[in-house]
């Protein structure tokens, strides 16, 4: 049976008897600052116990929509590997690669449209409404396209053509803000409140933090069941460190690991609201958020508390790079790996060869790099 639990005051909720946020918690939100009364979803973790098998793993165990309503698009099931080209060459023994890059619209993001369309089919949605730097709002329109629904989305106006041009191929409603993705997060959630309509907003609707929290899951599974040591993951809203944290808790929580791996959050140096909030305790928006790592550029994060947490109970730790650190490593990863990936997602390896030689890392531990779009995406920010 599926509950929903609010991440601040701990109140349980029926399924229907919310949408979005804890309204307790929400009360005093507005846009302008992060996202109060997130709601997370509670499975019953000694059914998922009883009925686990490792020689048939049941996926559907941990998911928060019942697969009758799934769309008919294939997501997830990327590659994980081990890169012994580039970890020889920076002295680390056990470096393996996530590369959600090859989800069919190129990112992540997928899974969390994927999880919020099937989330649309049971409660019987037709449009369904997000704000986006560019990757959610070209995934929602993917899967919306296969499905038969429509999606409105604000981006704004200086989103990366190619992600652009997937969302008028696939046929969205797109509006383009003057302004920033939180002008365009703030549009959304003003058309929400006027318009009928599901709001996919990244960590509002808390299906967002589910659907990619099967990231988590499936390393797990492709890993043989063991839990690796660390997972470096690109870092702007919040949302996909809180979901690879959500998959490892489910997993322990229903007594199936031990022990969470290390979540490192890395952000870019001048996007690192959450990085300065982990730092000092002390939460402050970004000024103008300015890099080349458009998907992890954001003023505030929306998601900035359970990401703080996510790190903290994983014994994790934050890191911040700038532009030129990650151009580098861009290029490192794609010469060395063959992999080519967009700004934010080279932000993990730039991390990594920061600090390759500080006592954060062990060389001999399984050390993951969370790949979470294609290169390809956002091709201008590349000099040759
Ligand atoms: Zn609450």
């Amino acid at each position: 049976m599926i509950k929903y639990k609010c991440s601040i005051c701990d109140k349980v909720y029926k399924r229907d008897e919310v949408k979005y946020l804890c309204p307790d918690c929400s009360k005093d939100y507005k846009p302008g600052i992060p996202l109060k009364g997130v709601l997370e979803v509670v499975f019953d973790y000694e059914y998922i116990k009883k009925n686990f098998d490792k020689s048939n793993f049941n996926w559907n165990l941990f998911s928060a929509v019942e697969p009758e309503y799934f769309p008919k698009y294939p997501v997830g099931n990327t590659p994980f590997f081990r890169i012994d080209n580039l970890g020889k060459e920076i002295g680390f023994e056990n470096l393996w690669l996530k590369n959600d890059g090859l989800n069919p619209s190129g990112s992540l993001k997928d899974r969390a449209s994927f999880l919020v369309v099937a989330e649309a089919n049971r409660i019987k949605e037709k449009n369904i409404v997000t704000a986006s730097t560019g990757n959610a709002a070209s995934a929602l329109a993917a899967v919306c396209a296969s499905d038969n629904k429509k999606a409105i989305i604000f981006v704004p106006e200086s989103s990366p053509k190619a992600k652009l041009v997937q969302m008028y191929l696939y046929g969205a409603d797109v509006i383009k803000v003057k302004g920033t993705y939180d002008d365009a997060f703030r549009m959304s959630l003003e058309y929400t409140e006027k318009n009928p309509g599901l709001n996919r907003n990244t960590a509002y609707h808390p299906l967002t933090i589910e659907g990619k929290k099967t990231v988590g899951l499936e390393i797990f599974f492709q890993n043989n069941f063991k839990v690796p040591d660390v997972i470096l993951i690109p870092v702007g809203d919040g949302v996909i460190i809180s979901g690879v944290y959500k998959a490892f808790y489910d997993l322990k929580e229903s007594g199936l690991i031990e022990k969470l791996p290390r979540l490192v959050c890395v952000q870019a140096e001048k996007s690192s609201a959450i990085h300065n909030f982990i730092q000092t305790g002390i939460y402050k928006n970004v000024d103008n958020p300015n890099t080349i790592a458009d998907s992890i550029s954001v003023s505030v994060p929306s998601n900035a508390y359970l990401a703080k947490r996510a790190v903290e109970k994983s014994n994790g730790f934050s890191v911040t790079v700038n532009d030129n650190e990650i151009l580098k490593a861009q290029k490192t990863l794609a010469s060395k790996t063959g992999i080519f990936a967009e700004p934010s997602s080279s932000a993990t390896i730039a991390a990594l060869l920061k600090l390759k030689d500080s006592d954060l890392f062990n060389k001999k531990e399984q050390i993951v790099l969370l790949i979470t779009g294609n290169g390809l995406k956002d091709i201008d920010s590349v000099k040759i």
